[in-house]
């Protein structure tokens, strides 16, 4: 997954465009900026990577999160259903904006399950914010079809799964908004950056001006821009947005990478009955970022997690114990830790994420994730294939 290992002249010669005219800032600067508009040329080449008319480019996937959940005027009290297993910049993001994450159980495609999505929703919810982790997508059809029926936002969180498709659609193309993180160890980074995707005139026209400040974009003089609403600063930097444009380009080979170094691994592990794969929905293609395999109990899983690293299989997670994306060690938003005072209202919404998630736990204490990466030569592959296999079999 990690687009750092590619990094490249191509990279370079992008970030030497704008150091050689020394403009940083996305807007403004005309005379001096020698035509470069690096984070401009970012969307367009976004969008149509993504086969939407629009794209914003933002300084975080989390950016991206806060930027489109404003755009679609989700706030104050609002209800955003959202996966127990994600990072936890999902529930950052609905927090920033002013609305309550309401955690919902996941199946076996590792994300939000249908049923238990229908079974959330109340008068409050707004949007539903499906999480494509480790390089796979939901049932979004289902999912569509909930928003549809209640008047919701599809909200896709693609961020771990550039490059993957739902219906022959790009993902994060699928929604009313698709969100990127292209932080250093997404499969395109910026170093730091996000991007937001939609065919909405109305939300792209919105992103742009929440993003910096609420300020129009319109004429050349930034100081006599208006501002129709308020907004923050959430722009990325020429220099991030280089980087990018190097790294897109870079897209189809790199899922092309990944797809092979995926299925050699599958292929390795078939001869093991004991596991089962993670269910990709029929008309979904995965980005192959993961290979993501379920053992047959909870503590098989984790012998066997223990077991790779001892067979020197690094990059194997089992997130099912992991602080960052795993709702069971996120004491700080089950407990509210916050700095700030929160509303009454999000206090005690929030205490509705208070309860278990068995179909969750399930899932999820079966789970192993193993990152695949760009660069293994194809024999490293094959002995980490190998590998894997012995260390599986030794718990089994
Ligand atoms: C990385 C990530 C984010 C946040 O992206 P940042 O660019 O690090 O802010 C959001 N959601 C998921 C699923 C992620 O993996």
């Amino acid at each position: 997954m990690p687009g750092f290992e590619i990094f490249g002249d191509e990279e370079k010669k992008e970030v030497q465009d704008v150091l050689d005219n020394g403009v940083l800032m996305r807007y403004g600067f005309d005379p001096i900026r020698n035509g470069h508009h690096k984070a401009l040329e970012l969307e367009k080449d976004l969008a149509n990577k993504m086969q939407t008319k629009y794209a914003q480019v933002v300084s975080s996937g989390t950016a991206a999160l806060s930027v489109a959940l404003a755009c679609a005027e989700i706030g104050a009290g609002d209800e955003v259903i959202m996966p127990t297993f994600t990072f936890v910049a999902s529930f950052e993001a609905i927090l920033s904006v002013g609305a309550v994450p309401v955690l919902c159980d996941i199946d076996d495609t590792l994300t939000l399950d249908p049923k238990a999505v229908d079974a959330a929703i109340t008068p409050k919810t707004k949007a539903i914010m499906p999480v494509h982790m480790c390089g796979s997508m939901a049932d979004l059809g289902a999912i569509k079809d909930i928003c549809d029926k209640h008047n919701l936002i599809l909200l896709e969180d693609a961020c771990q799964a550039i490059g993957g498709s739902y219906d022959g659609k790009p993902l994060g193309s699928y929604g009313d908004l698709g969100c990127f993180s292209f932080d250093y160890v997404k499969t395109v980074t910026c170093g730091e950056g996000g991007g937001i995707i939609t065919n909405s005139e109305k939300y792209a026209d919105r992103a742009h001006m929440y993003h910096d400040h609420g300020h129009d974009h319109i004429g050349n003089d930034r100081g006599a821009e208006s501002h129709p609403f308020l907004g923050y600063n959430y722009r990325i930097s020429e220099l991030n947005a280089a980087v990018g444009i190097a790294q897109l380009r870079k897209l189809d080979s790199t899922i092309a990478t990944q797809e092979k170094n995926y299925t050699i691994l599958k292929n390795a592990l078939q001869e093991i009955s004991e596991v089962t794969y993670r269910r990709v929905p029929k008309t979904g293609i995965e980005s192959y970022a993961f290979l993501n395999i379920f053992l047959p109990t909870e503590d098989l899983a984790r012998k066997a997690h223990k077991a790779l690293g001892a067979h020197g299989v690094d990059a194997c997670f089992y997130w099912f114990d992991n602080n960052w994306h795993y709702y069971k060690k996120w004491e700080h938003l089950l407990e509210q830790k916050s700095l700030s005072k929160l509303s009454e209202e999000v206090r005690s919404g929030l205490q509705k994420n208070n309860r278990s998630f068995e179909a969750s736990d399930a899932w999820m204490g079966r789970t192993v994730s193993c990152l695949i990466k760009l660069n293994w030569t194809e024999a490293e592959v094959t002995e980490r294939g190998t590998k894997m296999v012995e260390a599986i079999k030794s718990v089994l």
